[in-house]
């Protein structure tokens, strides 16, 4: 149906440590693994019903050498405690807006690009004047980039979050709110933060079509998003009878297993001479 993700090796992948030694090994292993280019970003794509591209979220993936795919999940948590997020954001957005400029040369799209950033990374005001160095590096036009907050930190200084989301917004670059719905505060963004797109959390997607319940918050979530002139995307789709139910509520981006696993860039160059694009107005 399509290519799998998690090309090469696959062993057990090590967990992050506990001891404080061993913590301090796992953190050179993350260092030399970005130094390295072991660490490199993936690319999932985000569509409209039809499966039309609309663009495409970049996920990090490190196939270590010696230890397998280390999944996001096993060393983000563990960079955020130690420090290191900010690296690894800055990484993987200059190495993501580097090969996806290449990829809108060679298929003339205008296609949209986000990005995941750590809570407590994007509120440092500094997280503003590295990104707009990055953009102009790398010539990556900003009203395509999309930010995606993801909340596994508390957003505990909502005015620096603000500050730093207004000048997003100045330069061009979107908001978008990951895993709408699951932590407390989510309602609290949508009032105070310039937000475009909020992303539907794919724990509700997955038994919509059989939880009545999973498929009321998403029907009082998309609504909820409309009524505030935002757009949904629905993540986690694995099967057309999700689409269909979002659909119906008129959700619309989606994104899943359904369509298509994150990939490698060079995977991604074959892909997308497969595809069809949303047509976008102009930048
Ligand atoms: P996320 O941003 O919520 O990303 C969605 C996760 O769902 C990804 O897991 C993706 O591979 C997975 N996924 C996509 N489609 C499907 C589907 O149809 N079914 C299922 N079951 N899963 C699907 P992944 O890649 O393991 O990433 C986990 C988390 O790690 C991400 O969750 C994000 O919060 C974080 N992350 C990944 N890359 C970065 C990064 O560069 N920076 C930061 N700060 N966080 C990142
Ligand atoms: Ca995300
Ligand atoms: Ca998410
Ligand atoms: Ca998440």
């Amino acid at each position: 149906r399509h290519s799998g993700e998690e090309s090469g090796i696959q062993s057990e992948p090590m967990l992050p440590p506990k001891s404080l030694s061993e913590r301090e090994k796992y953190l050179f292993m993350i260092r030399r693994g970005l130094e390295e280019g072991q660490i490199r970003p993936h690319y999932q794509p985000i569509m409209n019903k039809s499966g039309d591209v609309y663009g495409f979220e970049v996920l990090v993936r490190w196939p270590h050498p010696e230890r397998g795919v280390i999944p996001p999940n096993q060393f983000i948590p563990f960079a955020e405690e130690e420090g290191l997020i900010d690296e690894i954001d800055q990484y993987v957005a200059e190495y993501a807006c580097r090969e996806m400029k290449s990829l809108i040369d060679q298929t003339g799209q205008n296609f949209m690009l986000t990005i995941n950033v750590s809570a407590n990374h994007i509120t440092k005001r500094h997280f503003i004047e590295k990104l707009k160095r990055t953009l102009e590096k790398t010539g990556f036009p900003p009203s395509l980039l999309a930010v995606e907050l993801t909340e596994t930190t508390l957003l505990n200084d909502m005015d620096d979050a603000i500050y730093v989301m207004d000048r997003l917004r100045e330069l061009g670059v979107q908001l978008w709110i990951d895993d709408f719905g699951t932590v407390y505060s989510s309602l609290n963004y949508l009032k105070k933060l310039p937000v475009d797109v909020v992303k539907l959390d794919g724990s509700f997607v997955r038994e919509i079509h059989q939880e009545m319940v999973d498929r009321m918050i998403c029907e009082s979530i998309v609504r909820l998003a409309h009524n505030l002139n935002l757009q949904v995307v629905a993540e986690g789709i694995e099967d057309e009878s999700q689409l269909n139910v979002l659909s119906q509520m008129d959700c619309e981006w989606y994104q899943g297993y359904y369509y298509q696993k994150p990939i490698h860039f060079n995977e991604l160059q074959n892909y997308v001479q497969t595809v069809n694009w949303v047509k976008r107005k102009g930048l």
